[in-house]
């Protein structure tokens, strides 16, 4: 069996991956940390779990084989550095740190340690996105010129608290979302950004200087162009992940989300199809590619280096925005 502790006792932790744990043949939550002692304890009991702690060296000397770490971002850097020095294999949340060179010293932790790390970017693991990437490889759509990715979505009221008003956890929509678009550019696409132009925006819901609106567009290695809207204000837009080639275009629709849903066209001189795609827990898959790691099968769904890149991405994208000009993206990896 894989032993994982949380470290954050989070919604995310428990709406998702408590139970993507549970649905691996050999997963375990035994222990959960908290900041705090009462909150741990009632996480606990909440959520089943057997050990619970108010501190990290606690946690990480209790015998857990894996830490997934979702607390509030400013947090992942030290508590994956101590994890790895403990032997823990990591898998962490994004963005997984404040800036990209914190998150290149998390990686180069867990490697010299011999650990395995993961970044959770859950949308690689969708049933859409994985068809994508099949069809622009095996060249349904010709060479690929263009992509549109749609994400401005209606932060929930009950997540309405670090994320829009403390930009010292890591708030704001561009480290929260545009590191996922970047990180699902990448995934579908199979080739990496090299330029970055953005502009954000405050539309009524952030405070403390923090975006909640964000629209950027992005030059790729073989000249592909992509665009991207990300934001916490925007309730009836839906979401879409669009790829345009010079025989084709793949239309998804709400698929840049935690669920496994939405439709995915294909549209080319033939005429227009609906491409089948797995349905599987976004969440359950990262597990099991992630469990496979650990046994040396293969990589985690999305790698630390993965995670820098994301972050590079979202990094340039700010600076591009405070600046007013476009940004190379350098992970320096
Ligand atoms: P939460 O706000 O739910 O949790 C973050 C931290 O806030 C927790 O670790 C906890 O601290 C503290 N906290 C939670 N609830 C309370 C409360 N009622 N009162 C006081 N403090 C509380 O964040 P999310 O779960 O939304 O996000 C956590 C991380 O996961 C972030 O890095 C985020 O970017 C990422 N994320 C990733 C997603 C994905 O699909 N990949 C989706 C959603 C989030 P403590 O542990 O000290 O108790």
């Amino acid at each position: 069996t894989v032993k994982w502790g949380l470290i954050g006792a989070s919604t995310i932790a428990r709406q998702f991956m408590i139970n993507a744990i549970r649905s691996q043949p050999d997963g375990e939550v035994v222990a959960v940390m908290s900041s705090d002692a009462g909150r741990a304890e009632r996480y606990a009991r909440d959520n089943g779990i057997p050990h619970h702690f108010s501190d990290l060296d606690a946690l990480l000397g209790s015998p857990v084989d894996a830490v997934y770490i979702s607390t509030t971002n400013e947090l992942h850097l030290e508590q994956t550095l101590a994890a790895a020095r403990a032997g823990k294999h990591v898998l962490c949340e994004k963005p997984l740190a404040l800036t990209s060179a914190e998150a290149r010293k998390m990686v180069a932790a867990c490697r010299k340690a011999g650990v395995v790390m993961g970044t959770n970017h859950h949308l690689r693991n969708a049933g859409a996105h994985r068809a994508m990437r099949e069809a622009i490889a095996a060249g349904r759509i010709g060479r690929p010129i263009a992509a549109r990715v749609f994400h401005a979505v209606y932060l929930p009221e009950h997540l309405q608290g670090w994320r829009i008003r403390r930009p010292e956890a890591g708030g704001g929509v561009v480290l929260d979302i545009t590191v996922h678009d970047a990180d699902t550019l990448r995934f579908v696409l199979g080739e990496d950004p090299s330029e970055i132009s953005a502009v954000v925006q405050s539309a009524g819901l952030a405070s403390g200087g923090l975006e909640d609106g964000a629209m950027t567009v992005m030059k790729f290695s073989s000249g592909l162009i992509a665009q991207t809207h990300e934001s916490f204000t925007v309730r009836y837009a839906g979401t879409g992940f669009e790829v345009h080639g010079t025989e084709g275009s793949l239309i998804a629709r709400d698929v840049m989300t935690q669920k496994p849903v939405g439709t995915l066209m294909l549209h080319t001189a033939a005429g227009e199809e609906e491409l089948s795609f797995d349905r599987e827990d976004l969440y359950t898959r990262a597990l099991r590619q992630f469990h496979a790691a650990i046994r040396g099968e293969g990589a985690p769904s999305a790698t630390g280096e993965d995670g820098v890149w994301s972050l590079a991405v979202a990094e340039a994208a700010l600076e591009s925005a405070r600046k007013g000009r476009s940004v190379s993206i350098d992970p320096q990896l």
